[in-house]
């Protein structure tokens, strides 16, 4: 029977101040506050059920200097070392990070890697849109880079589009060709999230008409045509409601599940129960099986520092999938 995959993680958001300024987004605040190492530690400890620790926040949230003052109190120089300690906080803890840190430097992703069994960075779109107007770090050519640096450092990395954000359906193709021919020299993308925008309340895409069905699925069949096969396609069965034309299509994972935490990207729309999602799945003719955030063949390749390595021997099953 075919596999279809997920995480599950728990969402450590810590920090919401963000140099860009994107015109879909509810998560950005300016408050200038990160989470305290206690926090983080909490959170961990309520979420005994996930190894994912799935570290999602604002880019780059120390250009400013208010922000830089806080950090300063707190012992640090730069956000990025309390982001790894707090990797190494989650590995000492029993769970994988998986850091999404926007755009980094080829220095800034070899800093995080020991500490992360995978990273990611949606390239979005690989063309400039009127959306990120007042985003610097969402210029596909700095993406782009970031990407090919995680490949060029052997990180299992995450990526993927962002659907309905004003791009045309041949900027969609070109965006998946950009990341095949990516993979195609590094071989490090292990999959490929196909999101589709989601308005937000109070943003100035509010009004903005989200991607139909239609649309959504067509771009799945479409990714599933350019990746290559050991690239798998994700799509967020939060923001999904019907998963079997997206199965139909190709779409082979769900991405991370919390059952602590919300999507704090989407919290209008709350994460499936994973039981409910395995009856659908299975009455769809797939398994349902839970992975690691790093992917069983990276695991297998032994594309892992020694720090996650201690961690994915409790964690792995002997096919590199998540031990049950
Ligand atoms: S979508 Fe991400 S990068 Fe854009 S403003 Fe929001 S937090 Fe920042």
């Amino acid at each position: 029977m075919e596999v279809v995959t997920f995480s599950r993680n728990v969402f450590i958001p810590l920090t919401r101040t963000c140099r860009n300024r994107c015109a879909y987004c509810g998560f950005r605040r300016n408050d200038y506050r990160f989470m305290k190492p206690n926090e983080v530690k909490n959170l961990l400890s309520k979420s005994k059920g996930a190894v994912e620790a799935l570290f999602t926040f604002g880019e780059k949230p120390d250009v400013y200097e208010e922000f830089r003052r806080n950090l300063r109190e707190m012992g640090y120089q730069s956000f990025l070392e309390f982001v790894r300690d707090m990797n190494k906080l989650s590995l000492e803890m029993g769970f994988l990070p998986h850091t999404n840190a926007g755009v980094l430097s080829f220095n800034e992703l070899k800093m995080l890697k020991p500490y992360n069994a995978s990273m990611g960075l949606m390239l979005e779109q690989a063309v400039e849109l009127e959306c990120h107007r007042d985003s610097p770090g969402k210029k596909p050519e700095e993406r782009i880079k970031t990407i090919k640096n995680a490949g060029k450092l052997k990180i299992p990395f995450t990526t993927g589009i962002l659907v309905g954000i004003g791009e045309s359906r041949y900027d969609r193709i070109y965006s998946l060709e950009v990341i095949r021919d990516i993979h195609e020299n590094y071989g490090h993308v292990q999959e490929v999230i196909v999101q589709n925008f989601s308005p937000k309340k109070n943003t100035p895409m509010e009004k903005f008409k989200p991607p139909s069905l239609d649309e959504m699925v067509e771009t799945v069949k479409v990714a599933r045509e350019i990746l290559p096969r050991d690239v798998t396609i994700q799509i967020p069965p939060n923001l999904v409601k019907n998963l079997e034309p997206f199965l139909k299509a190709g779409a082979r994972d769900l991405g991370g599940i919390s059952e602590v935490t919300p999507d704090y990207i989407n919290p209008e729309h709350p994460w499936p129960k994973i039981e409910e999602l395995r009856r659908k799945v299975e009455n769809l003719g797939f398994a349902l099986r839970e992975r690691l955030p790093i992917y069983p063949k990276f695991v297998k390749l032994g594309w892992f520092s020694d720090e996650v390595g201690k961690v994915i021997e409790i964690r792995a099953d002997e096919e590199g999938y998540r031990k049950v």
